[in-house]
C-alpha cells in the first residue's frame, strides 16, 4: 500500500510499504491535517516512532473487517498512571499514539476507534481530534474562577481558535476573537463571534497560537482576577517568560490544556454530526497524497481551513 512517510526534517516521501500491523485495520477515507502535522513535517516531533515514521493523526475511514465507518483516535491513555488514575487521561505519562493516517490504510488497537454517526461524512469525522482537544480547553476554564465569565476572548484564528470561539458562543458567552488576518476575522464573526486586531482586557483568555509571544499577549490581555488558557502548545523545552506583576498583584489563573480523553472526543463527534459545529466551514480542499508534502509546506494565510488528504486521490 501507499504511505507517506517522514525520513527526516523536512523529508517527507510516498512509498509502497508494507500493510501496518494491528488490532484493527481501517482504510482511509479521509485524513485532515493541523498544525501539528506542519510541525511533525518541519522538526519531527517526540511523539513520532524513529525514522521513517508514519504520521497523520486526524483519521476517518471504514473497517477491514466488519465495514463499519470509524475515527481512529490517536491515542490510547494507559489507564493506570497517576494521571489516568486521578481522571487525567489527558496526560497520561504511558499514552500510547496511534499515528499513519496520511496512508491507504491504517491499523489501531480496537480502544482508539470511535464509531461515525449516520449523516455524519467522512471528511467531518477526521475532524472530532482537533474539536475534542477545544471541548477540553473549555472545560479547564470551567474549574477556574472565571468557569462563568460572560466576557470572553480567544487570541489566534486559526481552526483551533475558531472552534474555541463557537464552543464559547454556544455557551452563550460574549465572545471577542483576536487575529490579524482579515479572513479570520471574518469567519470568527460568521460563527458569532466579534473579531478584533487588538485585544482589550478580558474575564478568561483562551490563547490559540503556540508561540512565546503570544502566551505574553494572552496574560496581557487577562483582566484582574482572570483565567488564561494556553491551548496552543510552544514546542516542549521552550522558555517563556511571563509578566509576574500580572502573575502575582493581579492574582491570575493561567492554565494549560492539553489533548482529550476518549469522552471529549465522542463529544466532539456529537457537535459535528448534529451540526452544532459545521465542519464545512472549516474544510479547505482536498488533495492526494502526493501532493500532502508540498500543500504542508505552504506558508499560511487567508481563511484558516483544515486540509483535507483522501489517499485514493
Ligand atoms: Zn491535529
Ligand atoms: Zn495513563
Amino acid at each position: 500500500m501507499r504511505a507517506a512517510l517522514l525520513h527526516g526534517p523536512g523529508d517527507l516521501r510516498v512509498e509502497e510499504v508494507a500493510e501496518p500491523e494491528g488490532e484493527v485495520l481501517v482504510r482511509v477515507a479521509a485524513a485532515t491535517a493541523c498544525g501539528t502535522d506542519v510541525k511533525m513535517l518541519r522538526h519531527g516531533h517526540r511523539v513520532l516512532e524513529p525514522y521513517p515514521a508514519r504520521f497523520g493523526h486526524e483519521t476517518a475511514g471504514v473497517r477491514e473487517d466488519t465495514g463499519e465507518r470509524v475515527l481512529v483516535g490517536d491515542s490510547v491513555a494507559c489507564g493506570t498512571c497517576p494521571p489516568c488514575c486521578a481522571g487525567r487521561p489527558q496526560v497520561c505519562r504511558a499514552m500510547r499514539w496511534v499515528l499513519g493516517g496520511f496512508a491507504e490504510r491504517i491499523a489501531a488497537p480496537a480502544a482508539a476507534l470511535h464509531a461515525i454517526p449516520d449523516g455524519l461524512d467522512l471528511p467531518g469525522a477526521a475532524m472530532p481530534e482537533p474539536l475534542a482537544a477545544c471541548v477540553h480547553a473549555v472545560a479547564r476554564a470551567g474549574r477556574s474562577d472565571a468557569a462563568d465569565a460572560a466576557d470572553v476572548a480567544v487570541l489566534g484564528g486559526g481552526t483551533m481558535g475558531l472552534m474555541i470561539a463557537r464552543l464559547l458562543v454556544l455557551e452563550g458567552r460574549d465572545v471577542t476573537l483576536c487575529d490579524r488576518h482579515p479572513e479570520r476575522r471574518a469567519q470568527a464573526e460568521a460563527l458569532g463571534a466579534r473579531a478584533v486586531e487588538r485585544l482589550a482586557a478580558h474575564d478568561l483568555v483562551f490563547e490559540a497560537v503556540g508561540r512565546p509571544e503570544a502566551w505574553r499577549a494572552a496574560v496581557e490581555a487577562a483582566a484582574p482576577g482572570g483565567t488564561v488558557v494556553l491551548v496552543g502548545g510552544c514546542p516542549g523545552g521552550t522558555d517563556v517568560s511571563l509578566a509576574a506583576g500580572a502573575l502575582h498583584y493581579d492574582e491570575l489563573d493561567v492554565r494549560g490544556a492539553f489533548h482529550h480523553s476518549r469522552a471529549e472526543v465522542d463529544s466532539a463527534i456529537g457537535l459535528l454530526a448534529f451540526g452544532a459545529i459545521d465542519w464545512r466551514a472549516l474544510a479547505g480542499e482536498t488533495v492526494g497524497l502526493d501532493a500532502l508534502g508540498e500543500a504542508l509546506a505552504r506558508p499560511a494565510g487567508g481563511e484558516a481551513r483544515k486540509l483535507i488528504v483522501d489517499p485514493s486521490a
